[in-house]
């Protein structure tokens, strides 16, 4: 069982480690935002975490997302005007099926796993006419381990040049998930490769006037094992689950 108590000193302790970062590559502390990775933990935790001021949340499986978008919405009918309900913002961080994207495209805001066209063009045609466009990271794959998804980096320019031309999306950068190292600089020099693809897409955008770049600023790196090297690299958006969660209970 959480406590609000233990979920605020949990957010504050990642909170501060962020700004120790922030502060060793010389970064302002607002150049990194924090998504809380909250798969596998009920709403009731989300919700806790909302209420400590933590705004964005990721999930992996879109089954278990959809019942705890419906649950942290019940919740946050039962707000009073002394504790109104938080905004909460929903980012997909799991493969997406193509049977999987109608689902997404109508209750994410943003998805930080596109690695083929197939599934952002259908993403574009199925978000719905009411919500804002979908806020979309191309996943890399940036350590070629074969079990993993993302798209091999030579050909992420090529899928964000096609996904910056869909009506319905915006590209807002990359996302990597580097397999887990031990030490700092090992995982820096991995996510200093993400980076590397990051700004050559970015420098590409800009020398060749590639429309539909206008927002490419996000750079999704790092988890509770290793956001500090992430940060170093250039991260600006750090994935934090268990470090705010708990462990979580495998199986
Ligand atoms: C689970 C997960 C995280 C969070 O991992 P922690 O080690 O618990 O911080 C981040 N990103 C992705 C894609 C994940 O699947």
């Amino acid at each position: 069982m959480t406590t609000i108590d233990s979920m605020d000193l949990r957010l504050q302790q990642i909170h501060g480690r962020i700004a120790a970062a922030c502060l060793q590559a010389g970064r302002p502390v607002s150049s990194v935002a924090l998504l809380a990775v909250s798969k596998t933990f009920d709403a009731p935790a989300v919700y806790r975490a909302a209420l400590a001021g933590q705004r964005a949340f990721g999930e992996n499986y879109i089954q278990e997302a959809l019942e705890k978008i419906t649950a942290v919405q019940a919740l946050a009918a039962h707000a009073t005007a002394a504790l109104p309900a938080p905004a909460v913002q929903w980012h997909c961080i799991g493969p997406i099926q193509s049977n999987k994207t109608r689902a997404v495209a109508q209750h994410f805001d943003w998805v930080h796993t596109v690695d083929r066209l197939k599934i952002a063009q259908r993403l574009s045609e199925q978000r719905p006419a009411h919500l804002p466009p979908l806020q979309v990271c191309i996943q890399v794959n940036i350590d070629a381990a074969a079990s993993k998804s993302g798209i091999a980096p030579e050909h992420a320019l090529a899928l964000a040049q096609a996904v910056a031309q869909l009506p319905r999306l915006c590209v807002r950068g990359l996302m990597g998930i580097p397999d887990a190292l031990p030490d700092f600089a090992a995982q820096y020099a991995v996510h200093r490769q993400v980076r590397a693809v990051f700004d050559a897409i970015a420098q590409a955008a800009r020398s060749a006037a590639l429309p539909g770049f206008e927002h490419w600023d996000t750079l999704s790196l790092g988890m509770t094992g290793d956001l500090e090297a992430a940060i170093a690299a250039g991260s600006t958006m750090v994935r934090v689950g268990s470090g705010i969660f708990g462990q979580r209970t495998p199986g």
